[in-house]
């Protein structure tokens, strides 16, 4: 566990805000070259991970995307306003740690509170600024800020609870999608599968989904899973009347974008039963995930939406919980196993 967990640390540390996800590309490019047939990438850099030479494609992947912001002017007394990349709450983005990366180099900053913030409740994100320490315009152009550099919330890693299960930083939406991917492959490496299985991971979902289109293109899939991060609303002085942390993967019927296909679900459900592995089904309140442009593959394809619970979404202390992680693994093997060219036609057929 102790080893998993420094690898999850490390690939929730990489920065990659949208349209900027070198870093997770590589990072994932090297940890499938010992796994994988093939590697490709798509026009907007989305990456694909082959394993099998035959069998319906069974495309599982997260997006590498993180929300962040990007520079959008420079105040004359050398504050930084910004623009979202992506939707960042604006009560995870006030007081924290950021890094802007410019070209040369990159510069530290925090998330300024701005004037009366605290007689009127939160600001709009517009109006937040980011203080970098500077006097004056010339001074921040002078450590390379300038219009259009990416800004990344700073990655502070802790593993909370007695057993050190739950696990926080930034970025869990959506790189425990793309290390799901990856160790479902390894997996499937091992014990073999009638399928041709693609993990890797899409870019620019924060922004409208737009990897998943590409990548859906490049790939063709027969079936599509999206994992992603589901909402858990087991937080304080909650209902706590869907999904929770530590109670497994969510199955997740419907998002803005998507249908999950309803076969689908139950063959998900049934190998869930099957294995003893810990499930939850839910809908998703807001936003849409990768599946709702995957869907559209070929002349359209079944597609579900499976998701690792996660509290604090979309701010830089977000949370989920290891064995949902190590669940979401296990499920999406079995299914892909059980998976094979007669299952996927019977699921396919109207
Ligand atoms: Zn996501």
């Amino acid at each position: 566990m102790k080893k998993e967990i420094g690898f999850l640390k490390e690939l929730t540390d990489l920065r990659a805000t949208s349209g900027n996800e070198g870093s997770v590309r590589e990072f994932l490019r090297k940890a499938y070259e010992p796994v994988a047939d093939r590697i490709e990438t798509d026009g907007l850099g989305s990456l694909a991970a082959y394993h099998g030479s035959e069998g319906p494609k069974i495309l599982a992947v997260g997006h590498m995307d993180e929300v962040g912001f990007m520079v959008r002017s420079i105040t004359k007394d050398g504050y930084v306003r910004f623009s979202r990349c992506g939707f960042f709450f604006v009560c995870g983005a006030l007081s924290q740690h950021y890094t802007i990366e410019t070209e040369k180099g990159d510069v530290d900053a925090i998330c300024s509170l701005g004037p009366g913030t605290e007689d009127k409740g939160f600001p709009q994100i517009e109006d937040l600024a980011l203080d970098i320490g500077c006097k004056s315009e010339e001074e921040a152009r002078e450590l390379g800020v300038r219009v259009g550099d990416f800004i990344v919330p700073k990655g502070h890693f802790e593993a909370l609870g007695k057993d050190g299960k739950y696990l926080v930083n930034k970025a869990w939406d959506n790189r425990i999608g793309c290390a799901v991917a990856l160790r479902v492959m390894e997996d499937l490496k091992k014990t073999g599968h009638p399928n041709i299985f693609i993990g890797g991971g899409t870019v620019q979902e924060e922004v409208g989904t737009r990897g998943a289109a590409t990548l859906a293109e490049m790939v063709r899939p027969d079936i599509a899973f999206s994992l992603d991060i589901g909402t858990a609303d087991d937080v304080c002085g909650s209902k706590k009347e869907e999904a929770a942390l530590g109670k497994g993967p969510e199955l997740t019927f419907m998002d803005n974008m998507t249908l999950s296909n309803r076969k689908l679900i139950r063959f998900a459900v049934e190998v869930a039963e099957e294995c003893g592995i810990p499930y939850q089904t839910s809908i998703m309140k807001r936003g849409g995930t990768d599946a709702g442009k995957f869907q559209f593959a070929n002349t359209g394809i079944p597609v579900l939406l499976v998701n690792v619970p996660c509290r604090y979404a979309h701010t830089p202390t977000s949370m989920i919980h290891y064995d949902d992680y190590k669940n979401t693994i296990r499920l999406m093997a079995e299914i892909v196993r059980r998976l094979d060219g007669n299952k996927v036609q019977e699921i396919c057929r109207f």
